[in-house]
């Protein structure tokens, strides 16, 4: 929930939030994308909360364990703004209620410049309310 300046109450946050790569590269082994995650008003639509989220993952050809890919040989598609509940357990093991999360979907297509084959990552990043500014 927030308060939305548009609407003038508190409202939910729309279902899909508004997704957009702000970058990506592939280093030592490991490649990296940061995209942004924008909250909307449920009612109006309007930018209330945004925050930009991090995936990394190890990675190297499949084919030819080659791991030196370029970015340039890197395609990202599929990007989708998605939520949902998770539930997270506790340091003794209990189980918490569910919380919201919000984050995205993509798959990330690399090129490998040796052998020219590509590997397919399909990724996710989940984050939670409190990890996002007021826009
Ligand atoms: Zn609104
Ligand atoms: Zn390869």
């Amino acid at each position: 929930m927030a308060r939305c300046p548009e609407c003038n109450k508190f409202v939910s946050f729309g279902e899909e939030p508004s997704v957009e790569i702000e970058g990506y590269d592939y280093d030592d082994g490991v490649v990296n994308i940061q995209v942004n995650v924008i909250l909307e008003c449920e009612e109006c639509g309007r930018e209330l909360k945004e925050a930009t989220l991090e995936y990394e993952e190890e990675h190297q050809c499949e084919f030819c364990s080659d791991d030196e890919f370029d970015s340039k040989f890197i395609d990202i598609t599929k990007v989708e703004g998605k939520s949902g509940y998770m539930r997270l357990d506790d340091h003794n093991g209990k189980r918490k209620s569910p919380i919201k999360f919000f984050g995205c979907s993509f798959t990330i297509n690399l090129f490998c410049r040796k052998c020219n084959q590509k590997s397919i990552i399909e990724g996710q990043i989940d984050a939670e309310p409190k990890d996002f500014e007021e826009c």
